[in-house]
């Protein structure tokens, strides 16, 4: 394994890179809670996982860190919201206005109120799940209301095959349709594409192999 020195550098040389405006998510999934320790010991304290088990260890592993910020950024399924709630206070995959009713009902009754992400997608992707524009604008009155939910902002993926200024150009929308909403965070570029996410205004890249290297096989 490479020693943390490597991933100091990395950290230091992202955050340089970033405008002021855009946060770095460091995408932890499939990383062992050691190399999050490392990253903690470098000043990064916001992480993204995908699997709320694989996670709720980590948080376990590191739990003498406290307080740590962590973001749900993988597909949420519905029997596993309470969990999410309970280990996240941001969410950036919300899917559905049936899961936003679910999150909100469970949310109350845990006293929490976290804040959320809805996932757009904004060109067809089979891969990927999220609302169209038209969908969320025709629920988001709804949405927008549903207490104690906060919803702050968008999410979007690329799809893959995308150049680089059509990628731009996807996140320059997704932007566009924040600002409609009257959002104001937007999660918006990985590994490959972060810099046009930052050129476009997102407030969170999320980062994972140009960190931490490649991950473990999800179980
Ligand atoms: C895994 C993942 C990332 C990080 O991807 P990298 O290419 O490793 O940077 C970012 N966003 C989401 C939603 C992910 O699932």
């Amino acid at each position: 394994m490479e020693g943390a020195a490597g991933l100091e550098q990395r950290l230091a040389a992202l955050r340089q890179s970033l405008p002021a405006g855009t946060g770095l998510l460091a995408v932890s999934k499939g990383q062992p809670a050691a190399l999050v320790r490392q990253a903690v010991a470098a000043g990064q304290r916001s992480f993204g996982e995908s699997r709320l088990q694989e996670a709720a260890a980590k948080q376990a592993a590191l739990a003498d860190l406290q307080p740590l910020d962590w973001h749900f950024i993988g597909r949420l399924q519905a029997n596993k919201a309470r969990g999410v709630l309970r280990h996240f206070a941001t969410i950036h995959s919300l899917d559905s206005l049936s899961l936003a009713r679910r999150l909100a009902r469970i949310a109350g009754e845990e006293g929490l109120s976290p804040a959320v992400l809805c996932q757009v997608k904004l060109r067809s992707d089979p891969a990927k799940t999220g609302f169209t524009a038209d969908e969320l604008r025709a629920c988001w009155a709804e949405l927008a209301a549903l207490d104690p939910l906060r919803a702050v902002g968008l999410m979007t993926i690329a799809p893959q095959g995308l150049e680089a200024p059509q990628r731009l150009a996807l996140f320059r929308e997704c932007a566009a349709l924040a600002a409609e909403l009257g959002l104001t965070e937007l999660s918006m570029g990985m590994s490959g594409d972060w810099r046009q996410a930052a050129a476009a205004g997102s407030t969170w890249v999320r980062i994972g192999t140009a960190l931490f290297g490649s991950r473990q096989p999800s179980a």
